[in-house]
């Protein structure tokens, strides 16, 4: 990393416009060559101070709550999109007021909301329906919206074709970081099953889980996919990637508070997979430090520990070429999609600030966290 994080509070996710502009780019390439729609998923990554940077290049945002829709209408202002596995009665006139699409997950939401939607006459809301193709290719059950008993999407021995007057688009979402082969494939399943209802509707939206930006990612199977849907049926495609916008883009800064031994040396941060990182726990992964190793690859290893009471906040073995030393600063890499937006201040620990890096302006540091922010969540 070409950028001097010694001043950098500690610890900070750091994202590099540089990297999340490179994306955007990507991303904007294939709108360009298919005229499909790329919407970003809030869900994934919601740091809106970069929003003025993203509505320069996507087409606008996918809500997954309330609360993701309005900051995507106020922060962004372009086209947003929600889909949510149930609306909730009291937020839905709010949800229309902030809204272009809705997508619901089930005919009988459909039938309870559309009247509501109807009614609204200061603009046109465009209403879909998800599917569940009962095709996907992950391994990793709590991340595949296919697998056995799955509530999302409406499958076809559950479609329900007389019902779907208003209805003007479908979506499916059955990918996690996925390559354009899986998507190719999906789409056969889809188009094999869904194929008569999708030739009725405006829009077929593809979901996410595309990791598009990833450097062995085949572009040219996605435009394919894409142009395939377009030439056969005449819909317009929307692709709502969350990770794929913000791949390797940020960082997550954090300093060695403490080394303790346990028949093995082991670091203390003062961060956490569990309140800073979740996804390291919950995919599980390893993330990447910049100049580190696998265990025993270079001459001092470690387990690094976070700062909470949890025996298992561990974020994985790592060596280094010299010892580690409080005050040392370490780097995880690709840090900026799945964590802001799933941190929490389990054990009463900070979050951590969130910077921004670009070559004029060089570091800022856009917001830092504090005991109000802890305490206004309880009561
Ligand atoms: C999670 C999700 C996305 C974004 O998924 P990524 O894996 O971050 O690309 C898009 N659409 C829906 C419906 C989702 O649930």
């Amino acid at each position: 990393m070409d950028i001097d994080i010694t001043e950098l509070p500690t610890p900070c996710y750091l994202v590099d416009e540089r990297l999340f502009l490179k994306n955007l780019e990507i991303l904007n390439s294939i709108q360009q060559r298919t005229g499909c729609k790329v919407l970003l998923a809030l869900k994934g990554f919601s740091m809106y101070s970069i929003f003025p940077l993203v509505s320069k290049y996507l087409k606008g945002v996918t809500a997954s709550s309330l609360f993701e829709a309005r900051l995507g209408y106020e922060e962004m202002g372009k086209e947003v999109h929600i889909y949510a596995p149930a609306y909730i009665e009291e937020e839905f006139d709010k949800i229309l007021n902030y809204c272009d699409h809705i997508t619901f997950n089930s005919f009988d939401q459909w039938n309870r909301f559309k009247e509501k939607v109807k009614s609204i006459k200061s603009k046109t809301i465009s209403c879909g329906i998800r599917i569940n193709p009962e095709y996907s290719e992950i391994a990793t059950p709590i991340y595949d919206p296919c697998y056995q008993y799955s509530r999302l999407g409406v499958t076809l021995a559950n479609f329900r074709p007389e019902e779907l007057e208003g209805v003007e688009g479908l979506h499916f979402h059955t990918m996690c970081e996925q390559n354009s082969d899986t998507l190719e494939r999906t789409i056969r399943v889809v188009d094999q099953k869904f194929g008569e209802y999708i030739k009725k509707m405006k829009w077929l939206n593809f979901g996410g889980g595309h990791h598009i930006t990833r450097p062995d990612y085949d572009i040219e199977t996605l435009v394919r996919s894409i142009k395939y849907f377009q030439d056969k049926y005449g819909v317009d495609i929307y692709l709502e990637p969350g990770e794929a916008v913000a791949l390797d883009t940020g960082y997550l800064v954090a300093k060695v508070l403490d080394i303790v031994d346990n028949a093995m040396k082991i670091a203390i941060l003062d961060t956490s997979a569990a309140c800073h990182m979740p996804d390291v726990l919950e995919m599980p992964y390893r993330p990447n430090i910049i100049e580190s190793g696998k265990a025993g690859e270079y001459a001092h290893t470690y387990r690094l520990g976070g700062l909470t009471c949890l025996a298992g906040d561990i974020i994985g073995d790592y060596s280094f070429r010299e010892p580690l030393k409080p005050g040392d600063r370490l780097v995880f890499c690709d840090m900026a999609h799945y964590t802001m937006v799933k941190n929490n201040m389990f054990n009463g620990v900070n979050l951590p600030s969130i910077a921004l890096f670009n070559e004029e302006e060089g570091i800022k540091v856009i917001r830092q966290f504090g005991y109000e922010d802890f305490k206004t969540r309880l009561s």
